[in-house]
């Protein structure tokens, strides 16, 4: 399989590694929002949140936890936005799972949550219906 952080999780490319741990990597993203973003990968290959299962997510959460506290300490940090692209309309460029940590600082420019699109009369309801009749179909 050709993918990048499956070659990094080899060792066969090169990465600034911040932590490992049995099932998790976190390394620098090599093209940062701001200095210190970190991204958290499970070492075996998912291609996203869909895709992923249950445990090896859980698996990887303990490592974004410690992950997160480091960035945000060890840069001085203010503020963290951890994110997670899926598919390609929400930015996912690499298609090995992984979660961003983004250390923030007062005034950085980086914008997040850009727009608000707000519901008409009685549409909330209908949103929250359409999602929870998947949710009813899945088994946990
Ligand atoms: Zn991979």
């Amino acid at each position: 399989m050709d993918c990048i952080f499956c070659k990094i999780i080899s060792g066969e490319i090169p990465a600034a590694k911040i932590y490992e741990d049995e099932n998790t990597l976190a390394f620098l993203d090599a093209s940062p929002n701001n200095h210190g973003h970190t991204l958290v990968v499970p070492k075996t290959h998912a291609k996203n949140i869909l895709d992923v299962s249950e445990d090896a997510l859980a698996r990887m959460m303990p490592a974004v936890k410690k992950v997160s506290k480091a960035v945000f300490e060890g840069m001085g940090a203010a503020g963290l936005n951890i994110t997670m692209n899926n598919e390609p309309p929400a930015g996912q460029v690499i298609f090995h799972l992984h979660i961003h940590i983004i250390p923030r600082f007062h005034g950085d420019g980086l914008k997040v949550w850009t727009r608000k699109i707000p519901y008409k009369s009685g549409e909330m309801e209908e949103v929250a219906e359409k999602i929870r009749a998947v949710l009813h179909t899945l088994i946990f």
